[in-house]
């Protein structure tokens, strides 16, 4: 019996987008109608237009056909020295489908001594019907127990162009595999968070969904997409007790779980890769890396539920 990831499979066509993008409207440089265009020009489906502490509904390019996803990016201070911060990104649906945030509606940062501190931050986006989204943990000086110390987060970010192109951070899913470890269901997603035009178009999901907010939302709710600087991944499922990953052409393919050596496969014009997962483990996941050194990550089979499903009269 095979047991699909949730972004492969079903009937809904896999959408290409970007979370987490500044503008004009914050300290981005090009205008949102500029950024939209250029997403349109590369194909996106959907685009959240998110600069800091002003929610954002408008299409500012509504002949592009582009989905915005409604969304801004909130921040809360830590205790120095340094950099320490929590930014989080709040992406909802539709106004009409429960959204509690205005257009242009402004927030201030916050600040607290600890983590746990900004746990009402994210009953604020919760409660206004939207997804929270723990964001650059490289960059904003965090530790694997500062995104375990709030509970109500199921997704963040593994790559961020920006991070990455500024800072070297940000660009290995770093912390992922330990907050899986721990057993907690967190699912992983690429953004560009550009500032600039040549920041934007390197880091993206593909989203099983309509092209409506509310179905992306949903999607994300689910896990139902992956992560990716560009190569493909066609399907990742258990089958028999093995985790087997179908991909575009790539010259490395990688299973992981934490704390046991990883399984990597190393080749030229690779379109697949199985494991049989360690004892023990709850969880495996696989990434992908063509020959121009662009990845992609596929999100958590969860082995509970796989046993769960096969169990099933
Ligand atoms: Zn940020
Ligand atoms: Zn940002």
């Amino acid at each position: 019996m095979i047991v699909h990831q949730a972004a492969f499979g079903g009937r809904r066509p896999l959408l290409k987008g970007n979370l987490h993008c500044h503008t004009t409207r914050s300290d981005g440089l090009p205008s949102p109608e500029t950024a939209m265009l250029q997403y349109a020009s590369m194909h996106y489906d959907f685009l959240a237009l998110t600069d800091h502490r002003i929610y954002n509904y408008r299409s500012y390019a509504p002949e592009t056909g582009m989905v915005v996803v409604p969304g801004m990016e909130l921040d809360f201070s830590l205790p120095g020295p340094g950099c320490h911060v929590i930014h989080l990104l709040s992406v909802g649906p539709e106004e009409e489908k429960g959204n509690g945030f205005r257009q242009d509606q402004k927030f201030e940062t916050m600040e607290g001594a600890t983590a746990e501190e900004a746990i009402p931050l994210v009953k604020q986006i919760r409660e206004a019907g939207n997804l929270p989204i723990f964001c650059h943990p490289e960059w904003s000086g965090n530790t694997a127990e500062e995104i375990m110390a709030l509970p109500d987060i199921s997704l963040m970010e593994i790559w961020n162009t920006g991070c990455v192109q500024e800072n070297g951070l940000d660009n290995r899913a770093a912390y992922w595999d330990e907050v899986l470890c721990s057993g907690r269901k967190m699912y992983g997603i690429a953004t560009d968070d550009g500032h600039q035009l040549w920041q934007n178009g390197q880091g993206f999901i593909r989203v099983r969904a309509e092209r409506t907010p509310s179905s992306i939302l949903e999607a994300l709710r689910r896990g139902a997409f992956y992560a990716s600087c560009g190569p493909e991944i066609y399907d990742f499922y258990m089958e028999d007790g093995k985790a087997v990953i179908i991909c575009s052409p790539v010259s490395v393919i990688r299973f992981r779980h934490f704390r046991v050596p990883y399984v990597d496969l190393h080749g030229k014009g690779l379109r697949g890769h199985m494991m049989v997962p360690v004892e023990g483990t709850n969880y495996i996941r696989a990434e992908v890396e063509d020959e121009n050194g662009r990845r992609a990550w596929t999100n958590p089979i969860f082995l509970d539920e796989v046993q769960d499903t096969e169990t099933e009269p």
